[in-house]
């Protein structure tokens, strides 16, 4: 996969004006008229899209999706917004997507939006969340408002979404003023995501925009502009949006006539899975085998905010990206300090190998993002004395994931059975049973395997190639030398600053063991890794005296896939799946049309290795948006390299067993 992360990425620089009006530097152009913003944007975007009128004509369970070239203040954004609480039906939703190449500090942004003390209420929201801006997808949830910001190149970030349009708002400075933009590759992207009979708006009334827009099968006409300027465009797709898609990545078009789902496991991805849902007015029943949420995998004290990136645009780094960004701005919600710590984390670079991992990765991403620090930096940021220097990531840090998976769940459409443990899934009309014996513990026309591991044990999903790695972390009481620790500090495992009295240390990886109780042994190489993370802090913790079998820990097994990605998505049957599409054996590039043999309302969300904290609250938004027929809050080729069919077709072309 081609580098997706752009290097190079710049936050807008902007002056102000006397009357406290922001203007970009680098374009040389208002983000606003000088007059009245709010009124021009509801003359030239809100009206001629007839945003009031189809937001009251949306019925319970639809949105609207609203794509956006240039998201700069985020007023546009806030209009809408505002307008579709003032006039949209309850449990309608509203989906804004919108892509901006260099966007406002947080600082800038907060002086901006001063400016329209009408737009508070929603202003606060987005201010509350706008942290971790950093390039690629980043999703935020305000209710029923769901934001997909796209931060980079319209024409490149566009090519990437996987959405149907309904209204545009296409701005992003004057064509004049900014022509790299207004290419003909962005009117036809406009054209490939619009729904059929989208509209569009844009306040450029300019030939090439009305010649380009007319090229990619928009009809527009001229209508009188706002304020001193003489004309803007208004439009629709006359023609048929084309989608080529694979049938096995296609989405599935079974929507329930009952928006009801059974999640089986309350861990960090069933409980994301369920949170998404809710929020978009489903009705939720959670299974869990325990008696509380995150008793496995997300039950550690405190997981590590850890991105495991790299310079090469991975599918797995622009996940991860992406994830940080969404679970970043949830953990806003949770309490500083008790449940999670913005403490940052330094990934020390430990040997030759990781430094020039390390050396490319500082090249690619933004310093709001990472930056390398030599040794007396990263001494001065951790607090205690180090061996290396490394990368310091300001905007992560630890959480506690129980704390998350409770507060994901806290919404009256979800509903928590505990001890309840099925073993088969059976499909009764409409509907799927989940049964242990004969007895029916739920049931709901969709379903969603979130346990790990344990997701194989169901006929319809045990052919997934799913390992378990056990990982066991040790609990380190907080010693008064060892309170100096002031970031999370990794090398080959982590430490972190204390929470409730303890570091946690981890963790080990091994294969080949099952037992779930912890052993001295893995303590033992636990304690090896805080040496060889600090040797100073190793003494601080009296590591070298602590009595082994009286230390404290915890073992759990990771859950990862061949590939390492997790499993998002829909489930086909596989022997029809192989029948359907057998010729993939002989010629690879074939695109058969044969509909994929989905299991109608089967969906699992597994494998997220020990990045879920990372990786699961975005799975759940990208299962939800399958679910709902909205836009993916990842590219689609992310969302393809998660997809469980992934692994199927893999078999048919390679013939892997
Ligand atoms: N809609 C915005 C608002 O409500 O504040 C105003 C948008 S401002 C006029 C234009 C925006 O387009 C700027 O934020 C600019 O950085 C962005 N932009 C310019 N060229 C771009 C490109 N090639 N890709 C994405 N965004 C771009």
């Amino acid at each position: 996969m081609s580098a997706a992360i752009p290097p190079g990425f710049e936050h807008a620089e902007l002056d102000w004006d006397e009357n406290g009006q922001p203007q970009s530097r680098r374009y040389g152009d208002v983000y606003f008229s000088r007059g009245s913003g709010m009124a021009e944007t509801t003359h030239v975007f809100l009206q001629p899209n007839r945003l009031a009128e189809r937001f009251a004509a949306l019925q319970a369970g639809e949105r609207l999706v609203i794509g956006e070239t240039g998201f700069g203040t985020g007023l546009s954004f806030l209009c809408a917004w505002a307008l579709f609480e003032r006039t949209a039906p309850a449990n309608s939703a509203l989906h804004f997507v919108s892509v901006e190449k260099h966007p406002l500090t947080r600082d800038d942004l907060q002086r901006a939006l001063t400016l329209w003390p009408e737009l508070q209420l929603q202003a606060r929201q987005l201010l509350d969340q706008y942290v971790a801006i950093n390039p690629g997808f980043q999703q935020f949830r305000f209710g029923q408002v769901t934001l997909t910001l796209l931060v980079g190149d319209a024409l490149d970030r566009l090519k990437e979404l996987d959405a149907q349009v309904d209204a545009w708002f296409l701005d992003g400075f004057a064509p004049p003023k900014n022509p790299d933009m207004w290419q003909p590759e962005l009117f036809e992207q406009v054209a490939r995501l619009s729904a059929p009979g989208a509209t569009l708006a844009t306040f450029s009334s300019a030939g090439s925009v009305r010649r380009a827009l007319k090229e990619a099968g928009f009809e527009i006409k001229r209508i009188p502009g706002f304020g001193q300027k003489w004309e803007n465009l208004q439009g629709h797709l006359a023609a048929s949006p084309k989608t080529l898609e694979s049938p096995w990545f296609a989405r599935p078009p079974h929507q329930p006539t009952q928006r009801k789902a059974l999640i089986i496991g309350a861990g960090l991805a069933g409980c994301a899975s369920a949170a998404s849902l809710a929020a978009r007015g489903w009705q939720v029943t959670l299974l869990e085998r325990h008696d509380d949420v995150a008793q496995e995998g997300s039950g550690n004290p405190q997981g590590v905010l850890y991105l495991k990136l790299s310079a090469h645009g991975t599918a797995l780094s622009q996940l991860v990206a992406s994830g940080f960004g969404y679970t970043r701005r949830l953990l806003q919600n949770l309490q500083q300090g008790q449940d999670w710590d913005a403490c940052g984390v330094l990934q020390l670079a430990f040997d030759n190998k990781e430094s020039a991992r390390q050396a490319a990765l500082s090249d690619t991403f933004p310093p709001s993002l990472l930056r390398a620090v030599q040794r007396e930096e990263a001494e001065q940021l951790a607090g205690v004395a180090l061996g290396h220097g490394g990368l310091f990531y300001p905007d992560t840090g630890w959480a506690h994931p129980p704390a998350l998976c409770r507060w994901l769940i806290a919404h009256p459409a979800i509903e928590l059975l505990r001890h309840r443990h099925p073993v088969e899934l059976r499909r009764a009309g409409e509907q799927w049973q989940a049964l242990i014996g004969d007895e029916l513990l739920a049931e709901a026309p969709v379903v969603i395997l979130a346990g790990a591991a344990d997701v194989a044990r169901f006929s319809q999903s045990a052919w997934l190639p799913l390992k378990r790695i056990r990982g066991q972390i040790t609990a380190l009481p907080v010693t008064e030398q060892s309170c100096a620790l002031r970031t999370v500090l990794c090398a080959k495992g982590y430490v972190a600053p204390p929470r409730e009295g303890q570091h946690t240390l981890g963790a080990s990886f091994n294969f080949a063991e099952t037992d779930p109780a912890p052993s001295a042994a893995e303590h033992h190489s636990n304690l090896e890794m805080l040496a060889e993370i600090s040797a100073d802090l190793h003494q601080r913790l009296e590591a070298d005296t602590v009595d082994i079998d009286q230390l404290h820990g915890r073992v759990a097994f990771r859950c990862t896939s061949p590939d390492y990605l997790p499993i998002i998505g829909a489930l086909a049957d596989p022997a029809r799946f192989a029948e359907a599409y057998a010729v993939l054996a002989k010629d690879a590039r074939q695109v058969p049309d044969t509909p994929c043999p989905w299991l109608d309302g089967l969906y699992v969300n597994t494998a997220h290795g020990s990045r879920g904290l990372i990786t699961a609250p975005l799975s759940g938004e990208l299962l939800a948006a399958w679910l709902n027929d909205e836009p993916l809050p990842v590219p689609r080729a992310i969302a393809e390299a998660c997809h469980p069919n992934r692994f199927l077709l893999r078999k048919l072309i390679r013939r892997i067993d």
